[in-house]
């Protein structure tokens, strides 16, 4: 029989709707000839129904994102959230169980999903999966660890520190002022975050505790960091292959424009916000070199598998800073992971086959 893809969506974080529309481009993309498929979506309850099987209804309508819908029958993959129980489902509509899954294509961003939670239930499971395993999903989800991972293996990061929600419950004042300390403009993130929701950018003295009560809405830790100023935003992809070095795609200049102070949530996802993509980044071909051979080594510092897309600021002398490495990029046709391949010679369905292709390979330790 052909292989059977679960590509799992949705879920418990705020890029819940981004996940969404990720599956939808993925549903319409995955080769029906090669593959079975298995939509499972993960609500925003955390409970796993068999979804429709209709890429159509994960679009964006305006500036509304698709959710999972909760009243789909239960699916009984390996439970829901905060149960230890296995879920109990309706029969009559589900073919298969998870046994019968060869692949889980987790299309997840954020917490519980692109950040080793998931990927640490598959390999219980035994059930191999799309993209990094538990170590670099929960590193590249954690920004203040991730800092210290690229750090240490010499790359190029901003400087940063954390702030606890109990640190600001208890010593808001010692808190302020490791923020002050770290010079203006700065920015505040919610340490597991994505798609820029919960960031701001500080100026000054009087923002600090609005930007990072935001942030403390999302994680219970944020990063304050030192904001890289002048800097031009580049992003690469880096996609594993089944026998060698990961490969890269040429990078990509994002420029936002209009009101967006910088690359925020409105900038990356609604339609006409000013956000410009130079696709291939104009970048003197030894700069663009070093940049893919940092990302390679981001990659591997993490030991990440599958892909990844590694952000970059580049400064006016060239000099290279790595802001971040996301183990699970956004993924629509639009997104600019699929976008880089594109211009790299991997088409969108190509990418999926790949992807699962590299999954289908995984070791998973059972024999
Ligand atoms: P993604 O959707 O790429 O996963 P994210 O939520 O993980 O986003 P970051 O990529 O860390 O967040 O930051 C979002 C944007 O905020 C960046 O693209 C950039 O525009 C701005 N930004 C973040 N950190 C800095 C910094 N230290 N200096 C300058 N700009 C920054
Ligand atoms: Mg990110
Ligand atoms: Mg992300
Ligand atoms: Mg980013």
């Amino acid at each position: 029989r052909k292989p059977r893809i679960a590509v799992v969506f949705g879920g418990r974080s705020s890029e819940h709707g981004i996940s969404c529309v990720t599956a939808g481009s993925v549903l319409a993309a995955i080769d029906r000839e090669k593959y079975d498929v298995v939509p499972v979506g993960i609500a925003t309850d955390g409970r796993w129904v068999l979804e429709a099987d209709d890429a159509s209804r994960l679009a964006i309508t305006g500036s509304t994102l698709p959710e999972v819908d909760a009243s789909r029958s239960m699916v009984a993959l390996l439970g829901a959230a905060g149960s230890t129980d296995l879920v109990v489902t309706d029969a009559a509509q589900v073919p298969e169980t998870l046994g019968a899954v060869d692949v889980v294509f987790p299309l997840l961003h954020g917490p519980w999903g692109e950040d080793g939670t998931l990927q640490g239930m598959l390999e219980m499971a035994g059930v191999r999966y799309v993209g990094s395993g538990v170590l670099a999903s929960a590193v590249g989800m954690d920004k203040a660890y991730m800092k210290i991972v690229l750090e240490a293996a010499g790359l190029p990061v901003t400087p940063g520190i954390t702030v606890t929600r109990r640190e600001w419950q208890v010593d808001q004042v010692s808190a302020i002022a490791r923020v002050e300390a770290l010079g203006y403009p700065s920015f505040s993130k919610p340490a597991r975050g994505g798609s820029s929701i919960g960031i701001s950018k500080i100026h000054d003295r009087g923002e600090i505790v609005e930007a990072v009560e935001l942030a403390l809405q999302y994680d219970a830790k944020v990063l304050v960091e030192v904001a890289v100023v002048g800097g031009r935003e580049v992003e690469c992809g880096v996609l594993a292959t089944t026998d060698g070095a990961p490969e890269t795609s040429r990078p990509a200049e994002v420029r936002t424009g209009g009101e967006h102070e910088f690359y925020d949530f409105e900038a990356k996802y609604l339609a006409d916000q000013h956000t410009e993509i130079d696709l291939p980044a104009d970048l003197p071909p030894e700069v663009e070199q070093e940049l893919r051979a940092h990302a390679v080594r981001a990659f591997e510092a993490l030991s990440c598998e599958g892909l990844a897309r590694v952000d970059f600021f580049v400064l006016p002398d060239h000099t290279l800073i790595i802001n971040e490495l996301n183990t699970m990029p956004g993924f629509t046709p639009t997104s600019m992971f699929p976008q880089m391949w594109a211009a790299s010679g991997v088409s969108y369905p190509e990418l999926v086959d790949r992807l699962i292709t590299l999954a289908l390979e995984r070791d998973t330790g059972l024999r």
